[in-house]
């Protein structure tokens, strides 16, 4: 059976001390209650090195949210792939659509940055997903399949096990708005017959696929609840402990 996933993406929020706190809080739940999901909290880089160690003997991992296309040198204010992995993180985030329009990365340089995190020994979440307009034009499925092709397609079938696909619509990113748990599945269903065409049945079969986009406590059952959605990616939401553990829960 396929991991159940569901991992919060804090953003640029919280300093050193509030995100240390949320991260114990968390650990220490999830100590006394063992989760049906693996659960991951990507972080700012500042918080990477602390909330290693709080989480060091628990069951909840520990991600970036992106890392740099270069292995080292002079790449002022970067932080590389194995960087993170030194501090004893697990994952990283790679494609969020905030990175994808706010910083103009683009699927060459998501390849790019994809390939060194795993060959740095991290897992990574790539992030896909079509803008409103796209959408509106019935053009998210050509999307996402280019964003795929060009972004992910190049790895070798043993290094694509390291992946997780991460569906965000963007236009339900941190907007309230949400794809209805019908339109996650015809997307997830999509991605895992393109992933069987890259890779075969066997991969495409094992691969975790979430769903991400104002994903909240009333809403996670029934989008987790369908067969080709495997848990989610969680904005807003994991910066309250309550709700994200209701999210985790939901699985
Ligand atoms: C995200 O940033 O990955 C995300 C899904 O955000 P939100 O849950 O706030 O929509």
């Amino acid at each position: 059976m396929r991991k159940k996933i569901v991992a919060g993406n804090w953003k640029m929020n919280m300093d050193l001390a509030e995100g240390l706190k949320l991260a114990e809080a968390i650990d220490t739940y999830f100590k006394s209650k063992a989760s049906k999901a693996e659960v991951i909290l990507c972080t700012p880089f500042i918080h990477l090195a602390g909330a290693s160690e709080i989480l060091k003997n628990g069951s909840v991992h520990l991600g970036a949210q992106n890392c740099a296309s270069e292995t080292s040198g002079a790449y002022t204010g970067e932080v590389s792939a194995s960087m993170i992995k030194s501090t004893g993180a697990q994952y990283v985030i790679t494609g969020h659509s905030e990175r994808r329009s706010y910083y103009h990365e683009e699927d060459k340089l998501l390849n790019k940055k994809t390939l060194l995190a795993v060959a740095s020994g991290l897992k990574v979440i790539f992030c896909c997903g079509e803008v409103q307009k796209e959408r509106e034009s019935e053009k998210h499925f050509e999307v996402v399949s280019k964003q795929l092709a060009e972004g992910l397609f190049s790895l070798s079938p043993v290094d694509f096990k390291n992946i997780v696909i991460a569906y965000e619509p963007v236009w339900a990113i941190g907007t309230g708005l949400t794809a209805t748990p019908d339109q996650a599945q015809e997307m997830h269903k999509y991605i895992r017959g393109l992933v069987s065409g890259k890779y075969g049945k066997e991969i495409a079969e094992d691969l975790t696929i979430l769903y991400g986009g104002s994903c909240k406590p009333s809403n996670a059952v029934e989008i987790f609840s369908k067969p080709d959605v495997d848990g989610g990616l969680i904005g807003g939401a994991s910066l309250k402990k309550e709700d994200f553990i209701a999210i985790v829960e939901a699985v």
